[in-house]
């Protein structure tokens, strides 16, 4: 078969293998920060292959595509960190599957803190934040099957979004972490509620995050909520989609009353809109 015609046949098999309306939510964004959704072209096991990115197990979903070239699709969160120009990859058993990632440059945020230890933690602020950074880690690496896979979410709070997610952010001048989850701002007080099924893994009073819960909703996604005036769950509580959390407030590390919300796939924060379904 000649050049063009190859060509034209990948573009229309291309076409035909993501119909963004057929496959499971997250929306793909391949940028770091952003989802990939990788055919797992030649493996016809009849149960979810065991695939890792890295250290991390990664989600696994049939594909329902019709046209589908592959049974399974890896759902992948990119690190903010991840480099445009390293090609990524994916492992199972012997086998690997590349992909590549385009580059994003997010825009810069400069915020003023009135707490000057949440910018220049003194040695036993340090020493909390890490024990807690170790419980935080524990429930971002969690893995669990729940007989359902999360697909869609709901915003779990009402309100203006007041910072994106992904922003290079510098507090009192000093550069942090970029931020690696969504602001919804919104009075004191107001309902957070869970934008999908869930197990309550994580509670706590933080540091930098306030109050906080994260929930756990399988196969490598758990979302996390900080700031909270109030927590209405406690570890182990298994919620439904719409079930209170708590309440926004203005705990730990803040400018005002919000909702921190990030969502987490094989422990890597990814933009949340890419799990609100566009209606
Ligand atoms: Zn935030």
């Amino acid at each position: 078969m000649n050049n063009w015609r190859t060509g034209l046949i990948t573009a229309l098999l291309g076409i035909a293998i993501f119909p963004s309306a057929a496959q499971a939510l997250p929306e793909e964004s391949r940028i770091p920060g952003g989802v990939a959704l990788v055919p797992l072209v030649g493996i016809n096991s009849t149960t979810a292959p065991q695939v890792s990115y890295g250290e991390q197990r990664v989600m696994v979903v049939p594909n329902k595509d019709a046209g589908r070239k592959a049974d399974w699709v890896a759902v992948v969160g990119i690190p903010l960190s991840a480099e445009a120009d390293q090609p990524q990859t994916l492992s199972l058993d012997d086998k690997t599957f590349g992909f590549d990632i385009s580059p994003k440059e997010y825009e810069a945020q400069y915020l003023t803190v009135p707490n000057k230890r949440h910018v220049d933690p003194n040695p036993d602020d340090l020493a909390r934040w890490k024990r807690e950074s170790a419980e935080m880690k524990a429930a971002f690496t969690r893995w669990s099957e729940p007989d359902q896979i999360v697909d869609k979410m709901e915003l779990p709070a009402t309100g203006r979004f007041s910072s994106p997610f992904g922003l290079r952010r510098f507090f009192n001048e000093q550069p942090r972490n970029p931020h690696s989850g969504l602001d919804i701002a919104a009075p004191t007080g107001s309902p957070i509620s869970a934008p999908a099924a869930g197990e309550v893994v994580a509670v706590g009073n933080y540091f930098f995050n306030g109050n906080t819960v994260i929930l756990d909703h399988g196969y490598g996604l758990t979302t996390l909520y900080c700031h909270m005036s109030a927590i209405d769950v406690s570890l182990g509580d298994q919620l439904e989609a719409g079930d209170l959390i708590g309440k926004v407030g203005a705990t730990g590390r803040v400018t005002g009353p919000h909702l921190h919300w990030s969502v987490s796939l094989n422990n890597t924060r990814v933009d949340p809109l890419l799990f609100i379904g566009k209606e």
